[in-house]
């Protein structure tokens, strides 16, 4: 800051496209730039173009309320989950780029007798599959939680804690990895919309860009909410629906809340910020839209809910409020897999929960794409479940309205 911010190392070359790469990676949000990274570390594919319409981490990734948890019900997603939660933990470290990884927890509030036996059923089934979690009665919760409302209208009777959640900042995670892949030779390339493909035989052969064409036998794409109409371009059909996500964060205040609270009777989640601010979630709006923007009763909600959760907020304004575009499938697990173009892999459906996905979603796209094989822990994320019916309906792992 004394130098006036003059003389700064840029953190990551902005690139000119060239004409041909060994693999194309589309879509500059976290799982793109993880891929182009991992492509490049573990796989040593190194002659990789980035290609990101707007600027990086301008998506989903700079958009979400930055939760990182593993608390999935299934096997399958409690493994992937939970290897990018490890991911996580170490990623400072290895990007050598602090991405302000709080491990804050994560409670899950259970407001009636149900909720109670599904989240003591949810703990059981993440200790099984090795996950950390605790099951806490209401005074518990409250001993953890000071300025809980203390005569709500949804009674809170105990919750869920996986101490190891937390949160951590967005846009770091973003420049990290794009930091990371160009010191390995990425070319990071913003401003560069992927208009078309280029199929020859049912074998991918590179892009149509605002840049011009860019050709690569190898692509990889992971454009969150613009999932169905890019692959749609290739000729690929997703099962995949969009919808505005919202996200609101309130004016800055001290230090008041030092953990991440979810309560779903509510509908609204909410944590708080290194700056001070609330950082507050609610549900999806509840029809398929590709406008990037809120709406009035969802921040009426969120508002409701956190004032239900917390009297001693009301006082409080909201600053800013966006929304994101996420991608759901039906059943709500990411797909991670090939398509019927040769040379063509998709990962999609991140829908709400993407961010903490973004290390372990990077790790196997890169995998897939440098193999031609599933990693082990994303074959279960294939398109061919749609078919087949092996669904992993993890539709209630996210807490929030679907
Ligand atoms: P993005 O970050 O959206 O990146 C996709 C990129 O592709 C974009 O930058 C876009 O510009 C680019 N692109 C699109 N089309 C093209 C094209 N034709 N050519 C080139 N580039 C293109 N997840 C959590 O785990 N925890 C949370 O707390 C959480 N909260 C959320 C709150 C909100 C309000 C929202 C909207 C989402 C939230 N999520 C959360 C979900 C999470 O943000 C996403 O699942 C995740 O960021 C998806 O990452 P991505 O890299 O796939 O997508």
């Amino acid at each position: 800051g004394l130098n006036g911010q003059r003389g700064w190392e840029p953190a990551w070359r902005d690139a000119r496209p060239r004409a041909h790469y060994d693999a194309i990676v589309v879509g500059g949000g976290g799982h793109g730039l993880a891929t182009a990274y991992y492509l490049a570390k573990n796989h040593g594919i190194t002659n990789v173009a980035l290609l990101e319409r707007g600027w990086i981490g301008g998506g989903n990734t700079g958009r979400n309320t930055t939760v990182i948890r593993s608390n999935y019900f299934f096997p399958e997603t409690a493994a992937f989950f939970d290897f990018a939660l490890k991911l996580y933990e170490g990623l400072s470290q290895d990007l050598n780029y602090n991405i302000m990884f709080s491990q804050r927890g994560m409670w899950f509030l259970g407001h009636d007798r149900h909720a109670m036996e599904m989240l003591s059923r949810s703990v059981n089934a993440m200790l099984l599959n090795g996950v950390d979690a605790e099951l806490h009665d209401g005074d518990s919760v409250r001993r953890h939680i000071p300025g809980l409302n203390d005569r709500p209208r949804f009674p809170i009777l105990g919750a869920l804690n996986q101490p190891r959640g937390g949160t951590a900042r967005h846009d770091a995670v973003a420049w990290g990895y794009a930091r990371g892949a160009s010191r390995l030779g990425v070319d990071i390339i913003q401003n560069c919309e992927v208009r078309d493909f280029i199929i020859e035989a049912g074998q991918m052969r590179g892009v149509e860009t605002s840049f011009g064409t860019i050709r690569s036998d190898l692509v990889g794409m992971a454009v969150a909410g613009h999932s169905t109409v890019l692959a749609a371009k290739a000729g690929v059909r997703l099962p995949i629906s969009s919808y505005a996500l919202q996200a609101f964060v309130s004016e800055p205040v001290k230090p008041c809340l030092d953990t991440v609270i979810l309560s779903p009777a509510t509908g609204t989640y909410l944590s708080q910020s290194d700056k001070g601010e609330l950082v507050i979630g609610a549900g999806l709006d509840m029809f398929l839209s590709y406008a990037q923007r809120g709406s009035l009763p969802w921040m009426e909600r969120a508002a409701a809910g956190v004032v239900e959760l917390f009297p001693a907020f009301s006082r409080m304004r909201f600053l800013r409020q966006w929304a994101g575009l996420v991608d759901i499938t039906h059943d709500s697990t990411p797909i991670i897999d090939k398509t019927k173009i040769g040379g063509f892999y998709i990962s999609a459906g991140w829908g709400t929960g993407g961010f903490k996905a973004i290390p372990a979603g990077g790790w196997c796209l890169a995998h897939l794409m440098a193999t031609g094989r599933s990693h082990p822990l994303a074959t279960g994320f294939c398109l061919d479940r749609f078919r087949s019916g092996a669904l992993i309906d993890e539709a209630s792992a996210s807490g929030i309205s679907h």
